[in-house]
């Protein structure tokens, strides 16, 4: 008899009949659409169709979720973060995918665009008819995307965009590009269709981690684009820390669906692998590591959900999304790998999904925002002193 880590601590009773019954919706999407075919696309570094899983995505009302208006179907942040949780409890690739979509190409598009554009691409976007993407990150700037090359510049009533995104989730499906470049007035966003001239999207092959993602690299050579397509408000780095807050907030949850599925994997593995004429399960250093597992886990689902509380509330500061992204991939990825190794050479095998959600973490821990920057973060806040420069 063994006792699910969720029971363990009462973990989902924390949890409200609604935010449940999307739990159960989204893991049986999973279970159905990409469960069966994750670790071959994991393997060849391909999804079968990408544009149909984001359909069913969009079906259930998964993409833009905690988004109102414009087809979105406007739950609750504690909602979106349990969806994000069961998402990358079957692949971090499949919740970056709704992450970018929804937290940051369409949040950016909600939050900063002119009425006449959120009418143009969200409904599209909230449907997954039409996807988008997200490019801040530059070939020579990741952390520091204050110092981006990519420029935008005024031509009559048009603006010109020169530049290169690098690691773009989405980059080479997407319809519509959120971009973020260098103006005369500071940083400034704009959405991008993808068909204009002089735009091209180039998918980034050899990765190690987030193989079932399609990742890219935009160039964008002279794109003219109307004065309608730029984000008519917000100047400076705060328009992308706004959209990375909400994704960020999103992989809080998600970290903990990854470790949730390989802590699930390691206790099965214990109780019915054998060795020296007994369960490895009933070695003490295995039990030592189930448990310290089970321990971080519950840490990292009672904050997530502390934070959710705190973002349905409007009280959550960027600054308690960092604690969340720091701990909960830090332990995740921890998580991963001890459970690897009570699955012995088994862990390496895709046979499992141990080794592809740890692979998975190594991403995770480093897009939005990597371990260090959510330290600098945080010491910043406990000490007054900026350590970035
Ligand atoms: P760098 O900034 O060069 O950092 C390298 C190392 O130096 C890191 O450990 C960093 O923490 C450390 N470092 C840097 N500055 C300091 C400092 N001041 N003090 C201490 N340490 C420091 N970007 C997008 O815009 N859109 C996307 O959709 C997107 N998707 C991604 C998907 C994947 C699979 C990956 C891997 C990345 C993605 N990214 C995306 C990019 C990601 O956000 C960046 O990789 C990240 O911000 C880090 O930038 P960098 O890789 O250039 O590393």
């Amino acid at each position: 008899m063994t006792t699910h880590p969720d029971e363990l601590a009462g973990l989902t009773g924390l949890l409200t009949d609604q935010e449940r019954a999307i739990a159960q919706s989204v893991r049986a999407l999973a279970a159905r659409e990409v469960e069966p075919h994750v670790a071959d696309w994991f393997e060849r570094g391909e999804i079968d169709d990408p544009r149909g899983l984001m359909r069913e995505l969009g079906t259930l009302g998964l993409l833009g979720m905690h988004l109102d208006g414009y087809g979105c179907a406007g739950t609750s942040a504690t909602e979106y973060g349990v969806a994000c949780l069961e998402l990358e409890a079957c692949d971090s690739g499949l919740r970056s995918m709704v992450s970018v979509q929804g937290s940051l190409a369409m949040y950016a598009i909600w939050k900063w665009a002119s009425e006449e554009e959120k009418q143009r691409w969200l409904p599209g976007m909230a449907a997954g008819e039409v996807i988008g993407c997200f490019g801040l990150t530059e070939p020579d700037h990741g952390s520091d995307p204050a110092h981006m090359r990519t420029r935008a510049r005024r031509d009559g009533a048009d603006w010109i965009l020169d530049g290169r995104k690098m690691w773009i989730t989405n980059g080479s499906l997407a319809d519509v590009a959120v971009i973020w470049a260098q103006t005369d007035e500071g940083v400034r966003g704009f959405a991008v269709p993808t068909d204009t001239d002089g735009f091209t999207a180039h998918t980034i092959k050899h990765k190690m981690s987030l193989r079932a993602s399609v990742t890219a690299e935009l160039v964008l050579d002279g794109v003219r684009v109307p004065d309608s397509a730029a984000f008519p408000e917000v100047r400076g780095l705060r328009g992308p820390l706004s959209c990375l807050s909400e994704a960020r907030y999103g992989i809080v949850w998600g970290a903990m669906g990854a470790a949730r599925t390989a802590l699930e994997c390691a206790q099965r593995y214990a109780v019915e692998r054998e060795q020296f004429g007994r369960p490895i399960g009933g070695f003490q250093l295995t039990q030592q590591k189930l448990a310290d597992m089970a321990v971080e886990y519950t840490k990292g689902v009672l904050l997530a959900v502390h934070l959710g509380r705190l973002k349905d509330a409007g009280t959550l500061r960027p600054e308690q999304v960092s604690i969340g992204k720091l701990n909960n991939v830090r332990e995740a990825i921890d998580i991963c790998r001890t459970a690897r190794t009570i699955l012995g050479a088994n862990g390496i095998s895709l046979e499992y999904p141990v080794i592809r959600h740890a692979n998975n973490l190594e991403s995770v821990l480093t897009y939005e925002g990597t371990v260090e920057m959510h330290t600098l973060i945080l010491g910043q806040k406990l000490t007054g002193q900026s350590a970035f420069q």
